[in-house]
């Protein structure tokens, strides 16, 4: 689905994003009309206060209303959610389902998936990095995904996304696969610095650094290399995500004589 930038612009931004989060919210607005190009063209001509977004998606369209690499007004106010102070209006992009009057929930709700897995794709973002607003601020939002009980469906959507793309972005969260000799099912450890044994041999094994066990500064060094050159968010942390990365490396790159 295309995103249409006719209407990108800076205001209500902060400049410097570095975006590692995505946040899901509902427009809540339920007039005629409301819908994601309506919205984007009102923040682009200043008729917003005291908020934005990144982008407007409905069940027809998307609009992306600001660059990535600017911080948006979307968190907003705390209410006590565990996320807030993690999650901010510096380091996530923000994604508006519309929900205008008579709009089709289901079309808008894949849409907003469709691009969701669009910009984790261009922005190296992984599935468990989108999160709802709810989950930064407590507010209840997305209101309508959330009345349906339907964030589930949207997480295991964003996720099976990923593993059905290749290596280039490897964000594959759940279980690990690997073809070599049929399908088997893994669940490794999540590894980062300071962490020793077995796990971290392989890694480093792996890695081609010395495979002392224990995760030092130049296995951190390979290992965030890594996580650069196969798309990854550089957190240092090999969790599922770094696991099925590594997984996928050996599939490509192992031959039967
Ligand atoms: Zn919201």
């Amino acid at each position: 689905m295309n995103l249409n930038k006719e209407y990108i612009s800076s205001n209500n931004s902060y400049p410097n994003q570095k975006a590692s989060y995505i946040v899901i919210h509902n427009t809540d607005n339920y007039s005629a009309g409301a819908d994601a190009k309506a919205h984007a063209r009102a923040q682009h001509d200043g008729n917003f206060n005291g908020m934005s977004a990144h982008v407007y998606v409905d069940d027809k369209s998307a609009y992306q209303a600001m660059p990535f690499d600017r911080g948006a007004w979307h968190v907003g106010v705390n209410y006590g959610g565990r996320l807030f102070g993690t999650v901010n209006n510096r380091n996530s992009i923000g994604i508006e389902m519309c929900v205008q009057a008579g709009f089709d929930y289901e079309k808008a709700f894949q849409n907003t998936i469709t691009i969701c897995r669009q910009i984790m794709s261009t922005q190296g973002i992984s599935p468990d990095h989108v999160v709802q607003h709810f989950d930064v601020c407590a507010k209840n939002c997305p209101s309508e995904i959330r009345a349906r009980n339907d964030w589930e469906r949207f997480k295991q959507a964003i996720e099976k996304n990923a593993e059905n793309s290749s290596a280039t972005n490897p964000t594959v969260s759940g279980k690990t696969k690997a073809n070599l000799t049929g399908e088997i099912s893994l669940r490794f450890p999540e590894i980062s610095r300071g962490c020793t044994g077995t796990a971290v041999s392989m890694l480093q094994s792996f890695l081609e650094v010395d495979a002392d066990g224990i995760w030092g500064a130049d296995t951190d060094h390979a290992f965030k290399s890594f996580q650069k050159n196969t798309n990854q968010l550089q957190d240092g942390i090999c969790g599922k995500n770094g696991w099925t990365a590594i997984v996928n490396h050996m599939k490509e790159n192992t031959f039967r004589n």
